[in-house]
């Protein structure tokens, strides 16, 4: 499920593709001193018909502008100035055999304690194998995700990934690949990099972001996917206990994509279960293209930027 770190030939930064040596950080600025930056990890796939279909661009540099906002971090790119930063470094990296994950950050680079405060858009992408992720065990974290008053949820920003980082490495210890950190009040809020889903008695749940999750772009289209389906779809507060004692649970996001848990803190669940299946079957399917769904929405890179696919 994870991608491995690569070492691509390219990265992109202050406004160009470079040689990935090249693209690197001075220890003085606010992104390494303070670990200051805002982040998207966007997905591209080969589609059926040819073309190389970047998911959800839009939403994600959205998102980006909300972090970046509430970061107070200014964000001068538009959307199209965005997107092609996106296409340039995707299109030169793009290979026929394999899909893409790219990060696209804004790190912020001038500036002290707020004054002057100036970003670049650097972008990173990375190969990704064309499979459908197997299920993994999962655990539950001692580590807790941060309130909304201390550090939220809602910011994409790396320093809400330290939890995360040490929630991997306690679930490591006992065989989980992945790990829910649960919100202050002791109710579910997220995985490290992803949403949680738990199906009940023919319905799917997921935590409202107020629990303490990312406002994820992956959820609304999985709720879409399920409107289509007709499989009800709820937003409320799950407590811990309930994942013990759920039909079917899953994790999903960019990345993580739809991955089914196999077992919950040593207890075994069923990742063949029948709503989760048909959400993920209908999902990998939209998004190579071999089915349509109004909530779809991707952007294809054009012939131009591509270099050597
Ligand atoms: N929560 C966290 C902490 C994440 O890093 C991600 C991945 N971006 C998600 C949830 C899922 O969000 P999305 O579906 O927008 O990728």
């Amino acid at each position: 499920m994870a991608t491995k770190l690569q070492r691509p030939d390219y990265a992109y930064m202050g406004g160009r593709i470079i040689p990935w040596d090249e693209a690197v950080l001075h220890v003085g600025c606010e992104a390494v001193t303070r670990g200051l930056n805002v982040f998207e990890g966007i997905k591209g796939y080969w589609q059926n018909n040819g073309k190389f279909g970047i998911v959800f661009l839009e939403k994600h540099y959205r998102r980006l502008v909300r972090s970046a906002r509430l970061l107070r971090i200014p964000c001068p790119w538009t959307f199209e100035q965005y997107r092609d930063a996106v296409f340039q470094i995707m299109g030169t990296l793009l290979s026929k055999e394999r899909d893409m994950w790219a990060r696209t950050t804004l790190y912020v680079i001038e500036g002290h304690w707020g004054e002057g405060t100036k970003a670049d858009l650097i972008i990173t992408a990375y190969h990704q194998d064309k499979v459908i992720p197997d299920p993994i065990h999962l655990g539950v974290s001692t580590w807790q995700r941060a309130t909304d008053s201390a550090l939220p949820a809602r910011i994409k920003t790396s320093s809400n990934y330290q939890m995360g980082r040490l929630a991997r490495m306690e679930g490591r210890a006992r065989n989980c690949s992945d790990m829910i950190l649960l919100n202050s009040q002791g109710r579910v809020a997220e995985a490290t990099g992803s949403c949680v889903l738990m199906v009940r008695d023919g319905v799917i749940y997921t935590p409202p972001a107020s629990e303490g999750a990312l406002e994820s772009i992956t959820l609304e289209f999985i709720e879409a996917l399920a409107k289509t389906l007709k499989i009800p779809f709820v937003r409320r507060p799950i407590d811990h206990t309930e994942l013990f004692i759920a039909d079917e649970l899953a994790i999903c996001g960019t990345l993580a994509e739809l991955v089914p848990i196999i077992s919950i803190e040593g207890m075994t669940l069923n990742p063949d279960g029948p709503l989760l299946t048909a959400i993920r079957d209908r999902f990998f399917k939209v998004v190579r293209g071999e089915a349509t769904d109004p909530a779809f929405e991707a952007s294809f890179i054009p012939g131009k930027f591509i270099k050597n696919a």
